[in-house]
């Protein structure tokens, strides 16, 4: 059973643990990356827990639409449009998700290396 009570990031959607959240609609929550790797790295996630891609199910991909959706907005509204950014998933533990609450991470405002570490 999923520990929705425990969670960081289901946490942080209800408002429990401050972060500086830049939106919040009745999907989706975007937040400050608490240890940034970029000028600009914001994490956007479901309202609803998911662990991963995994624990989505049929019918509920529109959700992975809304979220590259804000994620393109608000690479807009920080100015990296342009520029270019990056929006990420790392799923598992081989692809280094420390948290267990499906995230994109948008990542930009300097020269990202590929292939990533
Ligand atoms: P992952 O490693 O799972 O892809 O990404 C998890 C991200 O969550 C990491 O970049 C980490 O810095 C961030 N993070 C972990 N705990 C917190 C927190 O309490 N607040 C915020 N704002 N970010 C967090
Ligand atoms: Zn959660």
């Amino acid at each position: 059973m999923e520990d929705i009570e425990n969670c960081i990031f289901c946490r942080i959607v209800r408002r429990e643990i401050d972060s500086k959240v830049l939106l919040h609609d009745d999907h989706i929550t975007a937040f400050d990356d608490i240890n940034p790797v970029a000028p600009i790295h914001v994490l956007i996630v479901p309202n609803r827990h998911f662990g991963s891609l995994g624990d989505l199910q049929k019918g509920e991909e529109s959700l992975l639409g809304m979220m590259v959706q804000t994620g393109y907005r608000l690479a807009k509204q920080l100015g990296v449009e342009k520029s270019g950014f990056r929006l990420v998933i790392n799923n598992g533990p081989e692809a280094g998700q420390s948290v267990d609450h499906l995230h994109f991470h948008l990542i930009g405002g300097r020269r990202l290396g590929w292939p990533p570490g």
